[in-house]
């Protein structure tokens, strides 16, 4: 499928016509190549909390707040809720041990891809639902100009987090349009749910272990290998 035929459909669906004008994108898995690290942080992390796990099943987890991830391994494993306290210990945590694993690096393309939309006139808004301040704070670096605080929703401005389309709903409102002006991109099941849910066209990047169809399943509208093939693609509609 070409990305006019989804377009086309996502219209025809919802009874729209796609402008592009804003991209909302995700952080981890597609402007950093750093979900190795946070599966492998939230693992360690857990298993000292004496939680069963193995890194690989945090990938299924990707998107949710600290504290959404941390309730349902309490919720399983000791039937309960983690209390406020627990909640900011483990998640302090596992940023420590997300730092310890090295530094992320920006993903393949990503860098020219997020340039070439912004030259193209596109609003460009972060939505993740990381709290790593180790990245965020990386941002302006490794992506000169295109995010600023008021073009940011993260982990800290959200209360229900992903799959729940709170964060693109407020990602929306930073870009200041309708939910059909606007493109989503993603790589997480969860992410790709929120997005759907919010009623945005929904790219994903399938650059993680799980397979294209777990993607289209949560609702993606296209799904792309790397984020240079995205790149590429996104050409037909600047
Ligand atoms: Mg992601």
């Amino acid at each position: 499928m070409d990305i006019l035929e989804a377009i086309e459909a996502y219209n025809q669906r919802n009874g729209v016509t796609l402008e592009f004008k804003a991209l909302l994108s995700d952080m981890d898995g597609v402007l950093y190549n750093s979900m190795p690290f946070h599966a492998k942080a939230w693992a360690e992390t857990m298993q000292a909390e004496g939680v069963e796990c193995e890194a690989r099943e945090f990938y299924a987890h990707e998107g949710r707040t600290g504290k959404g991830t941390i309730n349902i391994y309490f919720n399983k494993h000791k039937g309960r809720e983690a209390t406020e306290e627990e909640v900011q210990r483990i998640y302090s945590e596992k940023a420590r041990r997300f730092v310890e694993c090295g530094e992320a690096h920006p993903m393949d393309s990503a860098q020219e891809a997020m340039q070439m939309i912004k030259a193209s006139g596109k609003t460009i808004v972060l939505v993740t639902g990381s709290g790593q301040k180790s990245l965020l704070q990386k941002l302006d670096l490794h992506y000169p100009g295109i995010f600023t605080p008021q073009t940011m929703v993260t982990a800290y401005d959200v209360i229900k987090g992903k799959p729940n389309p709170e964060p693109y709903l407020m990602g929306l409102t930073k870009a200041g349009v309708e939910r059909d002006k606007a493109i989503v991109l993603e790589n997480a099941p969860l992410g790709v749910e929120a997005g759907r849910a919010a009623g945005i066209f929904t790219i994903a990047v399938n650059t993680g272990p799980l397979s294209e169809e777990e993607l289209y399943e949560a609702g993606a509208d296209i799904v792309y290998p790397d984020v240079k093939t995205f790149a590429n693609e996104i050409k037909k509609i600047l």
